[in-house]
């Protein structure tokens, strides 16, 4: 029996003129680099209105001038110097957004971070301040922004899609257990909200990457030189990366608008998508 309410218009219909995310609008956190960056890109590059946000101006800035420089009007971007773990940031990015956008359809929650413990503790030695930190911003604030878009995305029938992590999967992470816990709860946020939003046609899914080449290991502290060696030696071992090559930001970022585009993927509800080089 043909279903009416799904529509299976190929996006990639090779006579089709509008981009395909056009006159859709999106908020992407954490944009002022990495796996944000690069979706920001994509998306804006596809048609989309797209909000950009960070706390550092100087690469939130970067992510604009990319986006610009690309060939993407001004009047499709809106760029918000914003901390998403406190609750006046999360309510400049929805406000905002509606001022010059008028609609959110597609919410991205990217922003995240293993927080590194000011003493160099690891595992069970890490305290207690760092386990809040941690959990505020890969966890919290990702419930906190859901909660407060979700009735702009109910008018919409939008989407939602949170950036996890393998960290997440149900394998012991000593070192940064807290950030492990906290993805590995975002796991379990992703799967439940799905199916408590999708009466209201909202989709939730969630993408969890392996070592991307990216500003988070230089986030976690580690200086240039040991991040760049770190990826060499993971990418040089199989039993670390199989495929042999560390992610770029644009490998995740083609999950994301994969599923931020209903077209392609409507019957996919509550899932994470493992991109990790095997
Ligand atoms: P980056 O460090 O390159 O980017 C992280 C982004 O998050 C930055 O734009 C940063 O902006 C933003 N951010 C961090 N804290 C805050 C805050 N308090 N308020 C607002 N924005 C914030 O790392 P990635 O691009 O790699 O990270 C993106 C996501 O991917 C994260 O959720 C991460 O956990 C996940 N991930 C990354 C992996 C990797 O290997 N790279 C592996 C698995 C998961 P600013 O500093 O300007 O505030």
């Amino acid at each position: 029996m043909e279903d009416t309410n799904r529509d299976f218009s190929s996006s990639q219909n090779p006579f089709q003129t509008m981009p395909r995310f056009s006159g859709k609008t999106v908020i992407i956190t954490g944009s002022s680099n990495g796996i944000g960056r690069s979706a920001a890109l994509l998306f804006a590059q596809d048609g989309a209105n797209v909000t950009i946000t960070g706390r550092n101006a100087e690469r939130l800035e970067e992510t604009r001038k990319l986006i610009l420089k690309s060939g993407v009007s001004e009047s499709h971007l809106n760029s918000v110097v914003a901390d998403v773990t406190t609750s006046g940031g999360q309510d400049l990015l929805v406000k905002s957004t509606l001022d010059k956008f008028g609609k959110i359809h597609i919410l991205v929650n990217n922003a995240g971070a293993g927080i590194p413990d000011a003493t160099g503790a690891t595992g069970t030695d890490q305290s207690i301040d760092v386990y809040h930190k941690t959990l505020q911003l890969n966890l919290q604030a990702v419930i906190e922004m859901t909660k407060k878009v979700k009735p702009h995305l109910m008018e919409t029938k939008g989407e939602i899609i949170n950036i996890s992590s393998v960290a997440g999967q149900p394998r012991a992470q000593p070192d940064f257990m807290y950030y492990a816990i906290a993805k590995a709860a975002l796991d379990q946020y992703t799967r439940s909200t799905a199916i408590d939003l999708i009466q209201y046609g909202i989709r939730v899914n969630s993408v969890s990457p392996g070592l991307v080449a990216t500003g988070f290991v230089n986030a976690m502290g580690m200086p240039d030189a040991a991040t760049q060696k770190l990826c060499d030696f993971m990418s040089s071992h199989k039993e670390c990366i199989p495929a042999l090559v560390a992610g770029q930001p644009e490998d995740i970022a083609n999950i994301i608008l994969f599923l931020a585009d209903r077209k392609l993927s409507s019957y996919i509800i509550g899932q994470s998508i493992i991109a990790d080089g095997g």
